[in-house]
């Protein structure tokens, strides 16, 4: 989930939500590991009773705000939030269970790793990633200058590194920004200094672009909002990748682990 879904996410969970209560939260067996890994502290912080003032997104993230200066932040999730108005409608499967005071639920099915954190606003404001965001494409703030002096700092490093630059550029995962490369014709290992002007404008020019085509498609079709829709926006390189070919030129997308973590490309389109 990226900030496209997280937008569209917290924009309906703000419909849902506001003024309501958690009367009870459900913790299953997988919250074992992820307190353990500090992804959910819910065992421990307790936001049960509070009214849900607001919901708002922050980058990767979707928090949940309270009475009392208490929070509640979803996000840096590979899984889903679904809310189910009525008992009848519950899944077989969760991570969490919230039943709130109106006798709807929301549920969050954690695949991987998400988090689930609850903290107050002095907590919040000072955490390292969820207080923390720098500036999505979308801001009317993000500027190419803003864009270019980011790219001076990070000159050493591959193109790759700005999808992980969460305190300067917000939002992103593999999902978006491997769209963005193939959009701006650049190689994810190649070096920031080794841009040229024309390649730096387009890089620009791609990630604002993608970015606002998929929030204005309300999110990507291998993401589901908070009824169990997809979104509109179809990856140029999608998540089942292998021997997927490229839609600009019909080549197999190459596969390689930059980073850390598995990248896509096309050698044709991409220099
Ligand atoms: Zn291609």
């Amino acid at each position: 989930m990226e900030f496209p879904e997280i937008i569209k996410i917290s924009r309906q969970l703000n419909d849902v939500l506001r003024g309501k209560r958690f009367i009870d939260i459900t913790l299953g067996d997988q919250n074992d590991k992820l307190i353990k890994w500090g992804f959910v502290n819910l065992h421990k912080h307790d936001i049960v009773g509070l009214t849900i003032e607001e919901v708002f997104p922050r980058g990767l993230y979707s928090v949940l705000r309270f009475e009392k200066g208490e929070n509640l932040v979803f996000g840096d999730l590979i899984g889903r939030i679904l809310y189910h108005p009525n008992k009848s409608r519950l899944p077989n499967k969760y991570t969490i269970l919230f039943s709130l005071s109106d006798k709807s639920f929301l549920s969050l099915q954690i695949d991987q790793y998400g988090f689930a954190y609850a903290l107050d606003d002095n907590a919040l404001s000072n955490h390292k990633y969820f207080g923390n965001q720098g500036l999505t494409p979308n801001d009317e703030r993000f500027s190419y200058g803003y864009f270019e002096d980011v790219l001076s700092k990070y000159s050493k490093h591959h193109v790759k590194k700005l999808q992980f630059l969460q305190n300067v550029i917000s939002g992103f995962q593999n999902g978006y920004f491997q769209d963005i490369l193939l959009c701006a014709g650049i190689l994810p290992y190649r070096k920031i200094s080794k841009l040229t002007d024309k390649e730096k404008t387009n890089l620009f020019k791609c990630m604002v672009e993608i970015i606002e085509k998929a929030i204005e498609l309300e999110g990507s079709t291998d993401e589901v909002d908070i009824y169990g829709h997809p979104g509109k926006y179809k990856r140029m390189i999608g998540t089942r990748i292998k021997n997927r070919i490229c839609p600009q030129c019909g080549d197999v997308f190459v596969e390689k682990n930059i980073l850390g973590s598995p990248s896509y490309f096309c050698m044709t389109c991409q220099d």
